[in-house]
């Protein structure tokens, strides 16, 4: 283990006792953010509120990464690593509902996913980090990304590809994600699999349609339907192995226009959640041959598609993650525990793939204030109170893991 030169190195304590000063920003930041929330790909504002903050603080920001994402770059004062925190930008396409003063001004459209606080999470650790750097050892990215709820190309993808994790190259990255979920000020997160990969998949489903009272003058497309989404349940209780997380499920069905009228085709729609690529390959295969192999027992045909470009798991790298606990335990007013895996999916997963780090949440539970509904309800609210830990939380990574060689 090699120290930034030798000399005391920064700490959440030190972080701890600073962000008392910038705490008001910072919630000031998130609702500024949660009333002008913009969906994904369309982070303009957003975009411009942080490339403003980072300038304002003396950090280099380039904007126009990724479409709207943004980077940061903090010099410390001292020789060191490069370390990336990343937040995402874009809300979601939910009328809000949440009892709060700085409702969404904008209809259809809402920070319930809490990315809001992400990004004045992150600019808060900007504020702690640009206020040491002369102590600071190594280099901090930032990088504010677009459209993680997308799915698919997502946000953290066209950033990469934009050059956000070269020029310098970036040794370790982190992200931390708010959850209803653990109590208020709870740092939850784990080694390995952290989150699944979301595959989505569509089967057409044709058959031949007629009147309700023959069906054996027909291929009944929502009869076979019927039986396609029976059997899919057995590709995960028979066809692949139960100590691998699986989760299938098909969660919409269009068909039909009347009682007496049997369709021409049905349209299912789904999900496949998997928490590593060889169950996740094994159970996409499995998953078209059951479907097409009942349509065809029936005499109808299936075209099933898979959504290009699903994000990959988020898999936690261990040396990094278990570093992580112990700084995460330092943080004074805050309790840190081992999670279980998430079947959400996180296009953090792809930034990991260029380089070792950690994906970690922070609970906001808390039913004293009315934080009780989970993230992507339309009533979802944050305990704010929990947002300096996140800040203070990504600027002692930054600073540990900058100063550090594992
Ligand atoms: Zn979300
Ligand atoms: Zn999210």
């Amino acid at each position: 283990m090699v120290k930034g030169n030798g000399a005391a190195m920064l700490n959440a304590r030190a972080f701890m006792k600073d962000v008392k000063k910038y705490e008001p920003e910072i919630i000031k930041i998130r609702r500024d953010v949660h009333e002008n929330p913009e969906l994904a790909y369309k982070e303009f504002r957003t975009s411009k509120l942080v490339a403003d903050r980072l300038r304002g603080l003396g950090i280099k920001a380039t904007s126009g990464v990724g479409g709207t994402g943004v980077v940061g770059l903090l010099e410390g004062g001292k020789e060191g690593r490069v370390v990336a925190l990343r937040a995402d930008m874009d809300a979601l396409p939910i009328q809000e509902n949440a009892d709060v003063e700085f409702r969404s001004k904008v209809d259809n459209a809402m920070h319930a996913c809490g990315h809001d606080t992400h990004v004045s999470m992150l600019l808060g650790a900007a504020m702690l980090l640009a206020g040491r750097r002369d102590e600071l050892a190594g280099t901090v990215k930032f990088l504010f990304q677009p459209a993680e709820e997308h799915g698919g190309r997502g946000g953290a993808k066209p950033m990469i590809e934009d050059g956000a994790m070269k020029n310098p190259k970036v040794d370790y990255v982190f992200g931390l994600h708010i959850m209803n979920g653990a109590p208020a000020g709870t740092f939850a997160l784990r080694p390995g699999a952290m989150m699944a990969a979301p595959d989505s998949f569509k089967v057409r489903i044709v058959g031949r349609g007629g009147h309700g009272s023959e069906p054996h003058k027909t291929v009944d497309p929502i009869f076979v339907s019927a039986q396609v989404i029976n059997s899919l349940q057995g590709v995960s209780s028979r066809l692949t192995d139960q100590t691998q997380p699986l989760v299938i499920s098909v969660c919409s069905i269009h068909a039909g226009s009347k009682d007496n009228i049997i369709p021409d085709e049905a349209l299912l729609e789904g999900t496949i959640r998997t928490l590593d690529e060889k169950t996740r390959a094994s159970a996409k295969r499995h998953v078209v041959r059951v479907a097409k192999t009942v349509c065809r027992a029936f005499g109808a045909s299936c075209e099933l598609s898979f959504m290009e470009d699903a994000y990959p798991v988020t898999v936690n790298d261990p040396k990094v993650t278990a570093k992580v606990f112990k700084v995460l335990k330092t943080i004074e007013g805050t309790k840190t525990t081992v999670y279980r895996p998430v079947m959400g999916g996180e296009d953090f997963s792809r930034f990991l793939h260029q380089a070792p780090g950690t994906f970690y949440f922070l609970g906001t539970d808390n039913p004293k204030k009315g934080c009780i509904y989970p993230n992507h309800s339309s009533r979802f609210k944050v305990d704010e109170d929990v947002l300096k830990y996140g800040s203070v939380s990504l600027a002692a990574l930054a600073a540990e893991f900058g100063a550090q060689n594992l």
